[in-house]
């Protein structure tokens, strides 16, 4: 008896032990902010899938082919007329930045895509067919859109649009070409530049069957091409299809990159639904954050799909409602919106999404203290981990501090300085600026 009560007294202490635990990995966990995110009232738009050549060149591609034997997988029906921007569809998303209501601090917008930076393409020549790659802004023929970077040049200079990191080519490319290579269909496919193929959807990039070796390489040649075409290195990432390992993203710290979108959207391959899988994503994304406290990660908590929706204006209120809790829980509000709402092979989904878009704005607008401020990803995650930050929007370089002190700031050149770098010119040093509490500096480039 006595024995039976000492072993429950033991159980009761080790279950007592494990729930203590637990329950400080989940405290110290827990995000921390050296700014008041409910007084910001902040807004960063973090939108996946521009660049990519797909899922199909134009309208008519799909005409004649068998869309259930082509099998890729589940994705939502609008994505059937997911299509490479142009530049006119680029033009009108920055007009409506353009024309909404600025920011508290005099800023209008900005716009953060998620580039894809390179692509396959199936090429028959003289001697049979082959793979080749193209990276930005370069396309195979049938994806070709004339001023597609110069457009985004523009809206890169008037501070509406601000480039981020989402993939190499969003897929693993050998399962493409396996693919391709032993099924009818997807040889067809491929032929007419759809980048669909059978179980394309689960050929994840950053599977956790692809060697570190490739994904280096990748992420190597990603990162390059990024840099070149837009001038400054990536400062924020999101993985393709959510799905990503502890091994990319010690892959993307190491290259700099400590920013990384969407943490709890985080998919792990071959973990099954359930209780059990939940509790381990819960702790394994608490461990992350205590184990790399060099690291920001950011939540999506507002999802803007408009085009999903039989009435993408009710998404737009439901999303403006979703920002405004976002702004009462003491978040900066996180909006995803996937390039599909912007550009489509159907002229009305586009103006469905632009007008949701516009809708939204117009309800996130407010007078005075009531209005928000936009932010880049970079932003956020500066003013996160030191109450400042500096970025560089279009014509202007953006100082912020959001801490009850003056505080001087070093700007770094690897951001200000990469175009002349690139150039071969000198980049200018770090320059120093005394920002006052809570001010933002803007400083003519
Ligand atoms: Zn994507």
């Amino acid at each position: 008896m006595k024995r039976r009560t000492r072993t429950a007294g033991l159980i009761g202490a080790l279950g007592l032990g494990v729930i203590l635990a637990t329950g400080a990995i989940f405290l110290a966990g827990r995000d921390r902010s050296a700014v008041d995110w409910r007084s910001l009232r902040a807004v960063a738009f973090e939108s996946d899938d521009w660049g990519l050549a797909g899922f199909l060149p134009d309208a008519q591609a799909l005409s004649g082919l068998d869309r259930d034997a082509l099998a890729p997988g589940r994705f939502p029906d609008v994505y059937w007329g997911s299509t490479l921007e142009d530049s006119a569809q680029v033009g009108a998303l920055t007009r409506v930045l353009a024309a909404a209501a600025r920011g508290r601090d005099g800023l209008p917008p900005v716009w953060q895509p998620n580039y894809v930076m390179g692509s396959l393409s199936w090429e028959d020549g003289a001697r049979g067919g082959r793979w080749i790659r193209y990276d930005w802004p370069e396309f195979s023929p049938r994806y070709v859109r004339p001023g597609l970077p110069e457009a985004v040049d523009q809206a890169i200079g008037m501070g509406l649009w601000y480039p981020e990191y989402h993939a190499f080519t969003h897929y693993d490319p050998l399962r493409r070409i396996e693919s391709v290579a032993s099924m009818g269909i997807a040889a067809e496919a491929a032929r007419r530049g759809i980048m669909l193929f059978p179980g394309s959807e689960g050929a994840r990039e950053l599977g956790p069957w692809r060697s570190r070796a490739e994904l280096e390489a990748e992420l190597d040649a990603g990162l390059a091409r990024f840099a070149s075409a837009f001038g400054r290195p990536v400062g924020s990432i999101i993985a393709p299809d959510y799905t990503w390992d502890r091994r990319c993203e010690s892959l993307w710290v190491s290259r700099g990159v400590r920013v990384i979108q969407a943490k709890r959207e985080q998919r792990y391959v071959g973990r099954e639904w359930g209780t059990v899988a939940r509790i381990r994503k819960l702790v394994d994304q608490r461990l992350d954050r205590i184990l790399f406290p060099g690291r920001v990660y950011l939540e999506r908590n507002c999802r803007f799909e408009p085009v999903q929706f039989p009435d993408p204006g009710a998404v737009a209120l439901r999303c403006a409602q979703e920002v405004k809790r976002a702004w009462a829980a003491g978040s900066p509000a996180v909006v995803e919106s996937h390039r599909i709402n912007f550009v489509h092979t159907d002229p009305r989904v586009i103006r469905a999404g632009l007008e949701a878009l516009e809708d939204l704005l117009a309800e996130l607008d407010g007078p005075g203290d009531l209005a928000p401020i936009y932010l880049t990803d970079i932003e956020i995650a500066g003013l996160m981990r030191n109450g400042t930050s500096s970025c560089v929007r279009g014509p202007w370089l953006v100082l912020r501090n959001g801490t009850r002190s003056g505080r001087i700031l070093a700007v770094d050149p690897g951001n200000a300085g990469e175009r002349e770098r690139q150039a071969g010119e000198e980049p200018p040093g770090s320059r120093f600026f005394l920002v006052p509490a809570g001010a933002v500096l803007l400083i003519p480039r």
